[in-house]
């Protein structure tokens, strides 16, 4: 069998080591495809389905009319409400509940309601420790949409061409 000078060239230079090295420096210095979370976030869809929330018009009123469509919708069974008019005559909840444990974030709750009050933010870091925190109420609700007002805002603008 004749003796191969290429290989054994390449394989006293190391030819293979610094041929690793390269591709390996090429990368280091290359645009990276993964993010460094939760210090840097990729871009979201204005129709992503996040974290819920219960919206509020900018006077502070209640958007939610209790008409209960989103409750009706859900695949899941997972929105329960209680209304009761006011004195003025206006119907609003006493109550709603939201059992993130049972949703599937299909999104029909904020294509079912007539006012957009309830819907699906861009907030997906909401994980607990417990079960029971997963079981949202009125007042976490309205919390979360007093404080994602602005994207939420922002997200049912930015898809509004498109219904
Ligand atoms: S996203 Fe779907 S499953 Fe979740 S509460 Fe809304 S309608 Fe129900
Ligand atoms: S959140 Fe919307 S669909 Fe659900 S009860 Fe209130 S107004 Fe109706």
């Amino acid at each position: 069998m004749a003796f191969d000078y290429v290989s054994a060239t390449k394989y006293f230079l190391l030819f293979d080591l610094f041929k690793g090295f390269g591709l390996g420096m090429k990368y280091f210095f290359a645009p990276k495809d993964t993010l460094n979370y939760p210090h840097e976030k990729g871009p979201l869809s204005p129709r992503f389905r996040g974290e819920h929330a219960l919206r509020r018009y900018p006077n502070g009123e209640e958007r939610c009319i209790a008409c209960k469509l989103c409750e009706a919708i859900c695949p899941a069974q997972a929105i329960t409400i209680d209304a009761e008019p006011r004195e003025d005559g206006s119907r609003r909840t006493t109550r709603y509940d939201l059992d993130m444990s049972k949703c599937i974030y299909c999104g029909f709750c904020q294509e079912a309601c007539p006012v957009d009050a309830i819907v699906e933010g861009p907030n997906f870091e909401y994980a607990t420790e417990t079960r029971e925190e997963l079981f949202y109420d009125k007042a976490k609700l309205l919390d979360n949409g007093a404080r994602w007002e602005v994207a939420l805002a922002r997200n049912i603008e930015m898809d509004a061409p498109y219904r």
